[in-house]
């Protein structure tokens, strides 16, 4: 189910009726046991505060953006975490510690296109062709090759989006 979630970055949306909506919709996703895929956005707690008391199965915070502490509730949570062309800004060192060094098991590539371009595209249309050059980026990070990183964010796509790995 996504892209569900909270924003608190938006100015003018109303923040009670994102908590409530996002709510019912965790609920749906637990009761038809089905992962959820999350926009986070200067909302990091209280989107670990809807999944501690609905518990879907497993999903994504989609642009992780948060501290290495949010990080691992989400991970203990069954969740992964979304990087993309945000990483590739030299100027974002905590995200880049983030992708660095959180546990292998913890990551996915995203592109969010047309959004989150990458550094070298800044502010133009993102699209999943600039993917391969962002996994290298990350991979670089890492001290790892692209196909390591690619094959263990396979992987973790897989295990909390099940769907994926009947495609095969
Ligand atoms: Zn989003």
């Amino acid at each position: 189910m996504g892209e569900i979630g909270l924003d608190g970055f938006v100015h003018g949306l109303n923040w009670d009726k994102q908590v409530q909506f996002f709510h019912a919709q965790l609920k749906l996703a637990r009761d038809f046991d089905v992962p959820v895929v999350m926009h986070v956005r200067k909302a990091q707690d209280s989107v670990l505060k809807g999944l501690r008391i609905y518990k879907p199965r497993s999903g994504i915070a989609h642009a992780f953006n948060g501290s290495f502490q949010q990080a691992d509730h989400f991970l203990n949570l069954n969740m992964c975490l979304g990087f993309g062309g945000a990483s590739t800004f030299t100027r974002a060192l905590q995200l880049r510690r983030l992708a660095a060094e959180l546990p292998e098991s913890a990551m996915v590539l995203e592109t969010d296109g047309p959004d989150i371009a990458p550094e070298w595209i800044n502010k133009q249309r993102n699209a999943p062709e600039h993917l391969p050059r962002i996994a290298e980026t990350i991979a670089e990070l890492r001290q790892s090759s692209v196909e390591v990183l690619s094959r263990q964010t396979q992987l973790n796509a897989q295990r909390v989006l099940p769907a994926l790995a009947l495609q095969g």
